[in-house]
């Protein structure tokens, strides 16, 4: 249902895929990315050789290897930024299995200096900056549970007012940690969780008096490893329901965004698909790139 779904928005959505490097202290083994090109072009194969067909192409938007700096990922991230105070919905999503980078490519690494920030940070700073330039009348919000004017119902979510970069960083911080709440290990939780950042820009253009109204979604999905669920028992296969069933919300979130929005125009949706570049990540590589493929 999902993949019909998201098949009806094809060509609405913007498709960047992202790799990213061996990490220190992991043995640059075997890469299942063999291939890069500039136009978005990708080759992943399948590290076993008893298969025959063992190379498959794929095609996005573009395609970040592993060297690409956060500048310069946000730098083709940008131009939507600039579309939320043209009153636009801008959604940006990042999909991909643990530690494939997600949460790298729209945070930035844990303590980030600025260098290192990632796209949630830089729009932030963007849209203050812009609409300063602007010298437009602008009032920007985190709304996530503002049901109504977003038609997204975020479940925990809250409102504050803010003025600054740095007020929303400080809430994003709040948010972060709140994810870490009650779990074991930081990373299972956020392995298992979204983390949804709304902003809601209300502002006028001065000159003409128009009203302008945009809004900016910054998502940081859930691993979008399917949790199996064959050897899960009790606690772990109620866990692991829920977890299936919170992946497959992806698809109704990009549906709502579709029906109230996109049916005017009015939104931009960029997806993240990001990849792990280890051979032994194949499987979950290629599946994650089937999906991506059936959106862009
Ligand atoms: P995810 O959110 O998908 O689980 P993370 O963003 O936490 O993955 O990334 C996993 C690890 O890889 C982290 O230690 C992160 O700092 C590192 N990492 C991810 N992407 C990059 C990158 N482009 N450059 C350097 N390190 C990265
Ligand atoms: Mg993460």
């Amino acid at each position: 249902r999902m993949f019909n779904e998201l098949q009806e928005l094809k060509g609405n959505i913007r498709v960047y895929c992202r790799i990213r490097p061996f990490l220190p202290g992991q043995v640059a083994k075997q890469t299942a990315v063999e291939y890069i090109g500039e136009n978005g072009e990708l080759a992943v194969v399948n590290p076993s050789k008893q298969v025959k067909d063992r190379r498959r192409n794929f095609k996005f938007n573009k395609v970040f290897g592993p060297d690409s700096t956060q500048e310069e990922v946000y730098s083709d991230t940008q131009p939507l930024i600039r579309s939320v105070l043209d009153g636009y919905s801008v959604c940006i999503f990042a999909y991909g299995q643990t530690g494939s980078g997600k949460t790298y490519t729209m945070t930035g690494p844990n303590g980030a200096s600025e260098e290192d920030w990632g796209v949630n940070y830089r729009a932030l700073n963007d849209l203050f900056q812009i609409s300063q330039s602007r010298r437009g009348s602008f009032q920007l919000r985190d709304s996530g549970s503002d049901v109504q004017t977003n038609g997204l119902a975020v479940p925990d979510a809250s409102m504050h007012p803010v003025t600054s970069t740095s007020d929303v960083v400080e809430l994003m911080d709040i948010g972060l940690k709140n994810r870490a709440v009650g779990a074991t290990s930081m990373n299972e939780r956020s392995s298992r969780s979204h983390s949804v950042v709304s902003i809601h820009v209300r502002g006028k253009d001065l000159p003409s008096g128009a009203a302008l109204h945009g809004n900016l979604h910054l998502v940081d999905l859930a691993g979008s490893e399917r949790v199996d669920r064959s050897e899960a028992t009790g606690d772990r296969l109620r866990e692991a329901q829920h977890i299936n069933k919170s992946l497959s919300a992806l698809g109704d979130v990009i549906f709502a965004l579709a029906q109230k929005e996109f049916s005017r125009g009015q939104a931009k949706t960029l997806m993240f698909v990001q990849l792990n570049p280890d051979a032994t990540s194949y499987s979950e590589t290629t599946s994650t790139l089937k999906f991506a493929e059936r959106v862009s």
